[in-house]
């Protein structure tokens, strides 16, 4: 196999998903509040979301960005507050603290991609900001127990943003279930491609009420999700703002099936990516993160830092688009990358103190290793990023 014979774009095992999505049509009511009980696909989304992750309550919604802003206005975010997240996310992250006319503070990150706690402890001091909005960048996940416990320390509420990070544990418990809220991503870049969506849960019937009327339930509709803890709901009915944020039917339709394949997926990326890692440690200047034994990862992207000097640097990430490899890369100048804070221009970023996250970033290179891949995909690209790496080595 040619490396441009390789697929990039996320795929679908089509068999399942036509199956549920003709179901979904075959009922002609694709609006979660058209079913007269708490039985829509959305609902049966769910459901399962809430059995795999092992939490009380989950909403569907349009997007992960979405289901933040919802989770973050839910736990009280208001135009005066500060939330805390860390400097390496996605850019609609902090638009969701914007979105609430609060003020995010950008935390420091160390090498391995996650928070710094000792960063988090001198801005929570320094800012006496009240709220953690924990991005699981690429899935790559902090010590838990650690800023769990700095939060109880200092009465500081967690939403967690696992939009990248469904299905990694610590210590076998789900990512997203830690704070108050946690949300995840159905967009095609994400585990489960669904086009678009976003799940919140939590275990706070109050945080899922109000996320609930939120999103665009109104009137009696909130007696068709799967919870019979109305007499909480009914406290907020016509109290909140409506967003309408909602999931329809047909998102759901396409992410049931893969919700239900979703830890032999997981197996077969570790798989892939474990196999790619191998053959790339053969170059001595390439280093892939250590991740905690505690952590049960899912590995559907490679961030690989490479110690070369910034022009071959740039020198590599052409080469490798140019052999269809369609990596990005965090560095260099000129980058308009949306996952670095100073390409952020919507923000005052001119007094924020973070020494380490730009240096954390600069070497590093971003992969995606979409679901459908195999291990012969997986053996070719390694082999021919090896191949351009040496070239590019070799005219230094
Ligand atoms: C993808 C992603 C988002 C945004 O998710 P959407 O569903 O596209 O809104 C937020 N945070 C992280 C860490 C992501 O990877």
């Amino acid at each position: 196999m040619k490396t441009e014979e390789i697929s990039w774009e996320a795929e679908l095992d089509l068999d399942a998903v036509n199956f549920s999505v003709n179901q979904a049509l075959n009922t002609k009511k694709l609006f979660r509040y058209q079913f007269k009980e708490s039985n829509s696909l959305v609902n049966i989304l769910e459901n399962e979301v809430c059995k795999y992750v092992q939490s009380d309550f989950a909403l569907g919604v349009s997007s992960a960005t979405n289901a933040i802003f919802l989770a973050l206005k839910a736990v009280g975010v208001k135009s005066n507050s500060k939330v805390l997240i860390p400097a390496f996310t996605f850019t609609a992250v902090p638009s969701a603290v914007l979105q609430c006319g609060a003020e995010p503070i950008l935390v420091d990150i160390n090498d391995n991609y996650v928070i710094d706690l000792k960063d988090l402890e001198l801005k929570i001091i320094s800012t006496e900001a009240k709220y953690l909005l924990l991005s699981h960048m690429r899935g790559h996940l902090c010590d838990m127990d650690k800023v769990v416990s700095i939060c109880r320390k200092y009465s500081i509420i967690l939403i967690e943003d696992a939009a990248h990070a469904l299905g990694v544990k610590w210590k076998g418990k789900h990512a997203g279930t830690f704070g108050v809220a946690g949300v995840y991503s159905l967009q095609s870049y994400k585990l489960i491609n669904a086009g678009e969506g976003g799940v919140l849960v939590t275990n706070d019937p109050e945080v899922f009420w109000k996320s609930v009327f939120m999103s665009g339930s109104y009137e009696k509709n909130y007696l068709l999700h799967s919870s019979n803890q109305t007499d909480i709901a009914e406290k907020y009915i016509n109290q909140l703002p409506i967003f309408n944020v909602r999931m329809n039917n047909l998102t759901a339709a396409i992410a049931i099936p893969q919700i239900h394949n979703i830890e032999s997926t997981i197996d077969k990326i570790n798989e892939n990516y474990i196999r790619f890692s191998e053959i790339l440690d053969s170059n001595k200047i390439i280093c892939f993160p250590q991740e905690s034994s505690l952590i049960r990862a899912v590995r559907d992207s490679a961030q690989i830092r490479i110690k070369l000097n910034e022009s071959l640097r740039l020198k590599l990430k052409s080469e490798l688009n140019n052999s269809n490899i369609p990596i990005s890369y965090f560095g260099g100048k000129n980058n308009t990358n949306a996952r670095l804070y100073e390409n952020w221009k919507f923000l005052d970023i001119s007094n924020a103190v973070l020494p380490n996250t730009k240096r954390n970033l600069e070497e590093v290179f971003d992969l995606r290793l979409p679901t459908h891949f195999t291990i012969t995909t997986i053996e070719n690209i390694a082999r021919v990023f090896l191949k351009v790496l040496k070239k590019v080595e070799s005219n230094s």
